[in-house]
């Protein structure tokens, strides 16, 4: 069984999926504590439902595109074998992760858009390291997630550190929603002269920062 905060669909926010209708399975429960979190809604509460009823659900919509995300969705041990079964039924499956759980056991055909915790979300010393290795240069992406300039200068060291630019399908720069001016955050990424990409939360500025399920 897996505890689940909501199963919708609408339309991709974020990564290189942006704007594409997608399902979402929203796993209840983080281990992390972000302090910028804009779902911490699903820190508790949930149902429990089986794989099978999921499936069911996730069918219904009727979208081949399907996002398992939470909260942490990785922290429940049968999201694995959610994952693999999504993947066996022939959906396009995206991961979003905060990158403190292993990906090691992820099925393989699912695409990963790991995130990787800047200083100013409190949660940097959680990231595993290990995620990186398994990254593949044809599907995954990395997220990081911009709160202040201190994230900025975090963010361009590690993509050079660990070479991501070649090791990611994408490097997303992600604005910490009304923590960062806009502008000065493009004109960052336009000046770095990195092969890495801004992207902004399509779905809050489609339906408001604070709407559920969407
Ligand atoms: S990892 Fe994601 S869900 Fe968990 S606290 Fe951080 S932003 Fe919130």
């Amino acid at each position: 069984m897996l505890r689940v905060t909501e199963i919708f669909r609408s339309i991709q926010g974020e990564s290189t999926h942006a704007g594409r209708p997608c399902t979402f399975v929203r796993l209840t429960g983080c281990p992390m504590r972000c302090v910028w979190c804009d779902s911490e809604y699903t820190f508790s509460g949930g149902e429990h439902y089986s794989i099978d009823d999921i499936l069911v659900q996730v069918d219904a919509f009727g979208c081949k595109l399907v996002e398992v995300t939470g909260g942490e969705p990785l922290a429940q041990k049968e999201a694995f074998n959610l994952i693999k079964r999504l993947c066996d039924d022939d959906y396009e499956v995206l991961i979003e992760t905060g990158g403190y759980v292993s990906t090691a056991d992820v099925d393989p055909r699912a695409k990963i858009i790991l995130d990787i915790k800047c200083p100013a979300s409190g949660e940097e010393p959680r990231n595993d390291w290990s995620n990186l290795q398994r990254l593949r240069a044809d599907k995954d992406e990395v997220k990081f997630v911009i709160a202040d300039e201190g994230d900025w200068t975090y963010a361009k060291r590690i993509i050079q550190e660990n070479y991501l630019e070649a090791r990611a399908r994408a490097i997303l720069i992600s604005p910490a929603w009304g923590q960062v001016d806009l502008q000065q955050l493009a004109d960052w990424i336009a000046a770095s002269g990195m092969k890495i990409r801004m992207q902004l939360q399509l779905h809050k500025y489609i339906w408001g920062p604070d709407v559920k399920g969407v």
